[in-house]
C-alpha cells in the first residue's frame, strides 16, 4: 500500500471541496483531494449562483468568466403576482446567475488546479482514523488498490450521502420533505415573459422555470398524484403536462436535456467539527431546492474554513477552528428552514391555506424592508457572524477608492479598509481607502469584519488579527499569499 502525506485532506471534488482546496492551496498548504469519480460529475443539479456566492468567485478571480455567457435574473416570480426583486441588492451583482452547475464546478476544479491543489479522481475514500496529532484516511483505487494519506486536518465535502460523515460517527437527522420532484433542462418555444424566475402552482402541481440562455431553462415539477420512486425515468410528457397546469399556460417544450426524479430531504448534521476532521456543504446540510441554496452554502462553508485551517496550521490556537462550527452551523439551520418554508409554501394542499398565502406575501413583499430582508437573506448578501454591530457583517458592500474589496482579495489574507481621507498606515498589511463615512475596518479572508475603530489604532487592528493568526511577530503585516488569515472579533465570538 502507498502511503502519502499532505497538509490537508479534502474528501470530494464537488463545488464544497474544490474551493476549499483551492483555497488552502493558494495560502500555499499542501492539498490533496480524494475524488471517487474518475471524471467530473456531468449532471446539470444547482442552477443558482446567489450574489454573495458571485463575490466570493470574484474574489477568486472567477465570477467574470462565469458571468460573460451565463443569464443574470432580475427577481422571483412567485405566486399570487408576489415578485421577490434583487435589483436593489446592495451589491455589485444584484441578480442570481443562472448556470448549470457543471459550469461552476469546473471554473473552480481550474481555480484548485491552478492554485496547485492535487486532485485524485478515481479514488474513493474507504477509512479514516485520527489521533491527537492528525488523520489517517484510506482510500481505494478503481484497480483496487489501497492508498493512504496522513495529514492534521481532513474535510469531508463528499456531499449527501457523505462516507466521510458516515465514518465519524455522526448522524444526519431530519426527514424527506418532498419525493418525486423532476429536474430537467428544457427548450421551450416561448418561455414566461418577465426574464426573472417563475414559480407556479395549484393545489397538486408545482412548477418552477429559470432561464439559462436562449430558450433554455431549469424546470422543476412535481405533481402530488404522481408520486414515483427516484428510480423511475422521466418522461417528456409529465414534464408537459405539469408544468403546463402549475403555469396556466403551455410554453411548448422543444428539447428535453437533462433530468434527474429525486426526493428532497432536510437534514443538517449536530456538529460540523469531529476533532482533526470537518464536515462541508451537503455533506453537513440538505434541504429543498426550493431556494436554490445548496451549492451556494456549500462554498460559502468551505470559505470559511479554509483560511481557518491554515491559519491553524500556522500556529494559530485550535480554538480558531470552532468558529467554524459555531459560525457555519447557524447558517446551515437557518438556510433549512427557509428553503424548507419555501418548498411548503408552494406546494400547500388546502384551498383556505392557499387562499391566505396569496393575500398575505404579496402584500409583505411590498414593505421595502421585509423585500430588503427577504431578497438579501435570498442572495446570502446580509448574512453575517454573530448577531449585531459591524463585527461579523460582510464588508463587500463597502465602496473603496479605486477598487473593490473582492478584487483586493484575489490574493488572500486581510485587508484594512482606512477611514475616508486617511493615509495608509506603515506595515505591509494590504490596505484601501474607504469612499464612504465609516470606521476603519478590519477585513477577514473570507471578507467579513473581524475589528472596527480608527486605522491609526495599530495596536487595535494588529491585536484583533492575532487573535486569530497567533502571537507570530511580524506575521501580522505580511503582505502576500502566506501571510495569515484571520476572522470577527475573535475566535468563537459568534453563534
Ligand atoms: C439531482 C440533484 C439536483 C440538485 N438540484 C439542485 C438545485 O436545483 N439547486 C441547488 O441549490 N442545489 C441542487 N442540488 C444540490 C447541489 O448539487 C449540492 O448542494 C452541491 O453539489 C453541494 O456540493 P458539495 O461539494 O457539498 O457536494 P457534491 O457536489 O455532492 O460533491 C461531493 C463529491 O464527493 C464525492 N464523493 C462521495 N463519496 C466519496 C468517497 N467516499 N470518496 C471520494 N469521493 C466521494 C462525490 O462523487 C462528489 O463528487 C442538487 C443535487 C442533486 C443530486
Amino acid at each position: 500500500m502507498i502511503s502519502n502525506d499532505a497538509d490537508v485532506v479534502v474528501v470530494g471534488a464537488g463545488p464544497s471541496g474544490l474551493t476549499a482546496a483551492g483555497d488552502l492551496a493558494r495560502l500555499g498548504r499542501r492539498v490533496v483531494v480524494l475524488e471517487r469519480w474518475p471524471s467530473a460529475n456531468p449532471s446539470s443539479r444547482a442552477f443558482a449562483t446567489m450574489a454573495r456566492t458571485l463575490e466570493v468567485l470574484d474574489a477568486r478571480g472567477l465570477a467574470d468568466d462565469l458571468l460573460a455567457d451565463s443569464h443574470r435574473a432580475p427577481g422571483v416570480t412567485l405566486f399570487a403576482g408576489a415578485r421577490l426583486d434583487l435589483t436593489l441588492l446592495e451589491s455589485q451583482y444584484p441578480f442570481v446567475m443562472i448556470a448549470p452547475q457543471t459550469k461552476v464546478d469546473a471554473a473552480l476544479a481550474r481555480y484548485a488546479a491552478e492554485q496547485g491543489a492535487e486532485v485524485r479522481r478515481g479514488y474513493e475514500v474507504t477509512g479514516l482514523e485520527q489521533d491527537a496529532h492528525g488523520v489517517t484516511v484510506l482510500a481505494r483505487r478503481a484497480d483496487g488498490h489501497q492508498e493512504s494519506w496522513r495529514a492534521p486536518y481532513l474535510i469531508g465535502a463528499d456531499g449527501a450521502h457523505s462516507t466521510v460523515r458516515a465514518l465519524v460517527g455522526a448522524d444526519f437527522p431530519g426527514e424527506t420533505v418532498l419525493r418525486s420532484m423532476i429536474l430537467a433542462d428544457i427548450r421551450l418555444i416561448d418561455g414566461p415573459a418577465g426574464g426573472g424566475l417563475t414559480v407556479g402552482n395549484t393545489e397538486n402541481v408545482l412548477g418552477f422555470l429559470a432561464p439559462y440562455d436562449g430558450h433554455w431553462y431549469r424546470a422543476m415539477v412535481w405533481d402530488r398524484r404522481h408520486q414515483l420512486p427516484d428510480s423511475e425515468p422521466v418522461t417528456r410528457a409529465e414534464i408537459e403536462r405539469t408544468l403546463t397546469e402549475a403555469m396556466g399556460a403551455d410554453f411548448g417544450v422543444a428539447e428535453v436535456g437533462w433530468t434527474s426524479r429525486f426526493h428532497s430531504d432536510e437534514r443538517q448534521v449536530e456538529h460540523y467539527r469531529h476533532g482533526r476532521v470537518f464536515l462541508a456543504g451537503d455533506a453537513a446540510h440538505v434541504h429543498s431546492p426550493m431556494g436554490g441554496q445548496g451549492m451556494n452554502t456549500g462554498i460559502q462553508d468551505a470559505a470559511n474554513l479554509a483560511w481557518k485551517i491554515d491559519a491553524v496550521l500556522g500556529g494559530a490556537d485550535e480554538a480558531v477552528l470552532d468558529s467554524y462550527h459555531s459560525e457555519r452551523h447557524p447558517i446551515g439551520r437557518r438556510v433549512l428552514r427557509q428553503s424548507g418554508l419555501l418548498a411548503r409554501a408552494v406546494t400547500l394542499h388546502l384551498r383556505p391555506a392557499r387562499w391566505l398565502r396569496d393575500l398575505v406575501v404579496p402584500n409583505l413583499l411590498r414593505v421595502p424592508r421585509v423585500r430588503a430582508a427577504v431578497a438579501g437573506s435570498f442572495a446570502g448578501t446580509t448574512l453575517r457572524y454573530g448577531r449585531r454591530g459591524l463585527i461579523g457583517r460582510r464588508a463587500a458592500a463597502i465602496p473603496l477608492v479605486g477598487t473593490r474589496l473582492t478584487e483586493l482579495q484575489r490574493s488572500p489574507g486581510f485587508v484594512l479598509a482606512r477611514e475616508r481621507g486617511t493615509r495608509p498606515v506603515a506595515g505591509a498589511l494590504r490596505q484601501a481607502e474607504r469612499a464612504d463615512a465609516g470606521p476603519a475596518v478590519l477585513i477577514r479572508p473570507d471578507g467579513y469584519i473581524a475589528w472596527a475603530d480608527t486605522a491609526a489604532d495599530t495596536e487595535g487592528w494588529s491585536a484583533a488579527m492575532r487573535r486569530w493568526t497567533g502571537p507570530r511577530p511580524g506575521q501580522a503585516l505580511r503582505p502576500t499569499p502566506r501571510s495569515n488569515p484571520c476572522s470577527t472579533s475573535g475566535p468563537g465570538a459568534s453563534g
